[in-house]
């Protein structure tokens, strides 16, 4: 088993988080508890990376329509379709529009329990009931009702690995294996070892 300290996620800053100039608070949000960053790079995604992207667990389709679903029948709403593929396929060809809409970032970022630290820190999908505090919930307004009734995918500026199989994916699926770095931060001394040694003179 893998360290927790060696844990990885990948975070993308979408179009709308490059366009809103939110780069350098996304990236403060998860520098300062404590996770390190090991790969960084910026490009306009092709569509074909992006349907790959989001199709690599082979239970997102599924899970995503079920989701809708689940949330119109919570608001007493009819679904548009009781076919969870069919809706999921709406929202990729949606998502695919809106990822390679323009430049976006990606990141891995590594440190003890990475991929659920930075889904706290991004929040929920749907900015209109994401958590005051979250990258999401604290600096973009939309909501699935806006984006159904535009018919585009809901902007929530970050993609976050949502567990540990899906980040390793997706790292392998961005990222060649040498352009990881691999180097140790000071502070980590202070984060991870068994004692504290070493700070009296
Ligand atoms: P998350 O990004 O929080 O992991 P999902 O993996 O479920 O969310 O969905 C991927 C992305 O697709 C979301 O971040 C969002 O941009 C878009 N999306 C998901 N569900 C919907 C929806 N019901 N309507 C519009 N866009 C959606
Ligand atoms: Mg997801």
């Amino acid at each position: 088993m893998v360290h927790h300290k060696d844990e990885q996620t990948l975070v993308i800053i979408k179009p709308d988080g490059v366009q809103r100039s939110l780069v350098g608070e996304i990236i403060k949000r998860i520098e300062r508890v404590g996770l390190k960053l090991v790969g960084l790079k910026m490009s306009v995604p092709s569509e074909d990376m992006i349907e790959k992207l989001y199709t690599l667990n082979p239970e997102w389709r599924r899970m995503t329509g079920e989701k809708v679903i689940e949330g119109y029948k919570s608001k007493s709403l009819k679904p548009p379709s009781e076919d969870p593929l069919e809706l999921t396929d709406i929202i990729l060809r949606n998502l695919k529009k809106y990822m390679t809409s323009g430049p976006v970032i990606f990141m891995v970022w590594k440190g003890a329990h990475a991929v659920s630290l930075v889904r706290k820190i991004v929040g929920g999908t749907e900015p209109l009931t994401s958590d005051v505090g979250t990258i999401r919930g604290d600096f973009v307004l939309d909501s699935y009702q806006m984006s159904d009734t535009d018919g585009r995918a809901v902007r929530n500026l970050v993609h976050a690995s949502g567990s540990v199989e899906e980040a390793s994916d997706e790292i392998k699926h961005w990222f060649k294996k040498d352009e990881l770095i691999n180097y140790r931060l000071v502070q980590e001394q202070i984060l991870y070892d068994v004692d504290l040694d070493g700070i009296l003179e």
